[in-house]
Parts: structure tokens; sequence; C-alpha cells
């Protein structure tokens, strides 16, 4: 059992450019067992599809987040609204992934809520809360 361990731990899998024989492309990377991706040679003579993908998932948060923190509308709804005009990302980054972000960005936006009791009654108090009253 103890040997099987330790041999995967050793594992090592090596990847080459999907579009080496198109391009010319020495890109190659490995990826050790823990995860880690080292690369070997970056791509040459094409830009990486890799870089785009995450380039469109970025901007595709960034919306996301944005939209989330200043609108009101349900995070889904917003989330099947930029999935309509940015596909490729959607499809890369689905909603069960987009979820949490979007929650995150939204909750930040609120209003503090007060630590305690005492800061609620302080803000009444204060004539604070007067629109609630
Ligand atoms: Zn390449």
């Amino acid at each position: 059992m103890l040997l099987t361990d330790r041999k995967k731990k050793l594992t090592t899998f090596y990847y080459k450019c999907s579009k080496a024989s198109t391009y010319f492309c020495p890109g190659s990377i490995k990826k050790l067992r823990n995860g880690t991706v080292v690369i070997i040679k970056p791509h040459e003579g094409h830009v990486s599809e890799q870089n785009i993908s995450q380039q469109l998932v970025h901007n595709f948060c960034d919306i996301l987040k944005r939209r989330a923190s200043t609108e009101n509308i349900s995070l889904r709804s917003l989330y099947d609204e930029e999935s309509r005009r940015h596909v490729v990302a959607a499809g890369l980054y689905p909603w069960s992934t987009a979820e949490s972000l979007m929650r995150h960005a939204r909750r930040r936006s609120l209003p503090r809520l007060p630590n305690s009791l005492l800061d609620l009654a302080t803000l009444f108090d204060n004539g604070k809360l007067n629109n609630v009253s």
C-alpha cells in the first residue's frame, strides 16, 4: 500500500501544446502529482488558448462582481443575463461557481450591520433609524 502511494506521488505527467503541429510550437509543461504545473517551454508562435480562456473568465467575473455589488436584481437573473452576452466565458464559469463570488460581492456592498444590540440601540437613540420605526 505504502509503496503504491509513494509511486503515485512520484508520477509526473507531461503535456505538450495541443497546437504543436500547427504552429511548430515547442510549448510543454509537466504536472506533478500534487497538482503543481511546471512550464518546461512556453508557447511560441501563437497565443495560449488557456490564456485566452483565463482572460475571458477574468473579465466575466469582473462584470458579475460589479453588477452584483451595484444592482439589486437577483444574482441568478443577473448571471443569466450576462451569460447570454458572454457565452464562452459562462461555459467555463458556471452559475454553481459564480454564485458564491457574486454573493460575496453583494454582501460587501451592503451597509455594515451593527456589531451588537448596543450599537443598534445607539443608532436608534441617535435617530438614525427613524425611517424604520
Ligand atoms: Zn503552443
